[in-house]
């Protein structure tokens, strides 16, 4: 899809479930990081992360449109245009739109730690989310010293 084709799509979803035109832009900004899309409140245009599209398919896609336009028209309408108020709450749930669009689900790395640990009598790994003590802690199975073979991050 290329921003031709984004701004044609914006303007159908605007009309069909909003039953009101988007007069504005609609433009892919590949520099987006973990945000789906923005609506700009001074230009009151609109930018889409391909990346979404590409990640998540044009379901969710479409409900990033459609929860900008409700960013969208609220503003220019003057009614309440943030996450947080009724108006926004109201509309979003109305036309079906994604509940976030600042955060590309599950673009955000979790970071798990684990550190790896081998008996260096009987061999028997063993994996621990937190360091733990070597000389203190001994193999469960045959009491053998264990050692840090590695922490994978
Ligand atoms: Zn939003
Ligand atoms: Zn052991």
């Amino acid at each position: 899809m290329n921003n031709e084709e984004l701004q044609i799509l914006v303007e159908r979803v605007s009309l069909k479930h909003f039953g009101k035109a988007f007069k504005h832009k609609a433009t892919f900004n590949a520099r987006l990081r973990t945000t789906g899309g923005r609506y700009m409140l001074q230009s009151h245009n609109i930018e889409m992360n391909p990346k979404q599209l590409e990640l998540f398919g044009e379901g969710e896609f479409m409900k990033i449109i459609k929860h900008e336009l409700c960013h969208y028209h609220l503003h220019l309408e003057g009614k309440g245009y943030q996450h947080k108020d009724a108006d926004f709450k109201t509309l979003l749930r109305k036309v079906g739109g994604s509940r976030y669009c600042n955060v590309v689900p599950g673009m955000r790395r979790e970071i798990k730690t684990v550190h790896l640990y081998r008996c260096t009598k009987c061999g028997l790994e063993y994996k621990r989310k937190r360091l733990i003590n070597v000389k203190r802690f001994v193999c469960g199975r045959c009491k053998g010293k264990l050692e840090k073979i590695k922490t994978i991050s």
